[in-house]
């Protein structure tokens, strides 16, 4: 069998009409010529339509491109078949990659920092680098490729005999062999690359860096290029608009007004422990010298409740019960002087169908309620006086 022949070299080649050679073990279809583009170099398969069915995967395998198509029950050796790829996201590939070989040109020439991963993501493109860079660096390189694209250089890709590409400054993820294509785009970057790219640097658009972290004595990079830095500009913007109008700030003064509300927040919540503490201080005093004690308290809640709960247990001769109401129902906590608690614990939890635990002098739970009325704590109440002196 001849081997396929990669249309893709030009990409801008959107439809084209092929022959069926033939059909892999795996039920992947193989053609004598193809535009669409196989997974690798960090590049994901095009995507499109042969004759009609969608295109699911697209891999290389030696010679031969496979194409993974939904079915292929009405192709047959020989029939000329029609191949369109879906242009947009073709071109959204070309814009990130050549960005990425705009970026990684000039982090290596500037900072001496080696590209040495790769991804095109479908919602973010990632490169990684071996050193570390500031976001200072960064933004000063993004700055540059910013230039490299309004300077509308050309891009082109070309076969260098091996004599050739031994004099050849590129830049390499790995070592190759066979035919070895390197892209240049002019002025910026010289790279071994099988991938898609645009002709001239101006059709990348844009070039945006969106995230920055350390990755193995390196740095990943998040970022964007062309249209799908648009797209993630207009999803920040649509955002920032929505936060803007919640708090009543200008789209560009959105952190201040953001940690005035935090400051606000920090004040209201110390305003509210100090109105705890002195409400603490009233419930004791009121709570005073009796023995037995049964309490429903619903103004504390958390690190207040815990707080009173602890005053009030200090020093105390006989049992403590209080009940804090919940959604349907009430969360306990019994705390004894002395006496082992757990049977009187387990006895609640029993009767009322609750859950919970506890060992010694403490213990704790939950029981159902239909809602927390007066009725509700009368019952409780009740329960309580079967078995203590209250
Ligand atoms: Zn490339």
């Amino acid at each position: 069998m001849m081997k396929t022949k990669k249309l893709y070299e030009d990409p801008y080649l959107k439809s084209h009409g092929a022959k069926v050679m033939g059909f892999h073990e795996s039920g992947a279809l193989i053609l004598d010529e193809t535009i669409f583009f196989p997974q690798g170099g960090g590049q994901l398969a095009d995507e499109g339509f042969i004759q009609g069915h969608p295109v699911l995967d697209v891999k290389e395998e030696g010679e031969f491109i496979l194409h993974y198509i939904e079915s292929t029950e009405d192709l047959y050796l020989g029939k000329e078949v029609e191949l369109q790829i879906d242009w947009d996201n073709r071109f959204h590939n070309m814009q990130q990659h050549t960005g990425e070989h705009i970026l990684s040109g000039l982090a290596q020439s500037i900072h001496g920092a080696y590209n040495v991963g790769f991804h095109i993501g479908k919602d973010m493109m990632r490169v990684d680098y071996d050193k570390e860079l500031s976001w200072e660096q960064l933004e000063d390189l993004e700055r540059k490729a910013n230039e490299a694209i309004s300077q509308n250089v050309s891009i082109v890709s070309f076969y260098p005999r091996p004599t050739v590409l031994e004099s050849l400054p590129y830049r390499s993820k790995k070592i190759l062999e066979g035919d070895i294509r390197v892209v240049e785009v002019k002025g910026y970057d010289l790279c071994t690359c099988c991938g898609t790219h645009v002709r001239l640097s101006g059709e990348v658009g844009l070039l945006k860096i969106l995230s920055r972290e350390n990755y193995k004595g390196g740095v990943r990079l998040g970022v964007l290029c062309g249209f799908k830095a648009l797209e993630y500009f207009d999803r920040l913007t649509k955002q920032s608009m929505q936060m803007s109008h919640l708090l009543c700030a200008p789209v560009l003064e959105l952190y201040p007004a953001l940690e005035q509300i935090f400051e606000d927040r920090e004040k209201i919540r110390r305003l509210s422990v100090e109105k705890d503490e002195e409400l603490i201080a009233l419930k004791l005093e009121k709570e005073d010298g009796k023995k037995d004690l049964l309490i429903f308290e619903k103004t504390l809640k958390g690190k207040s409740l815990k707080n009173y709960v602890l005053a009030l247990s200090h020093d105390r001769e006989g049992l403590l019960a209080v009940f804090s109401p919940e959604e349907e129902g009430y969360s306990f906590l019994l705390i004894s002087s002395g006496e082992d608690i757990s049977i009187l614990g387990k006895k609640l939890l029993k009767d009322y169908g609750g859950k919970g635990g506890g060992r010694g002098v403490n213990f704790q739970g939950w029981i159902p309620a239909k809602e927390d009325n007066q009725e509700e704590r009368e019952r409780i109440r009740t329960w309580f006086k079967t078995f203590t002196q209250q």
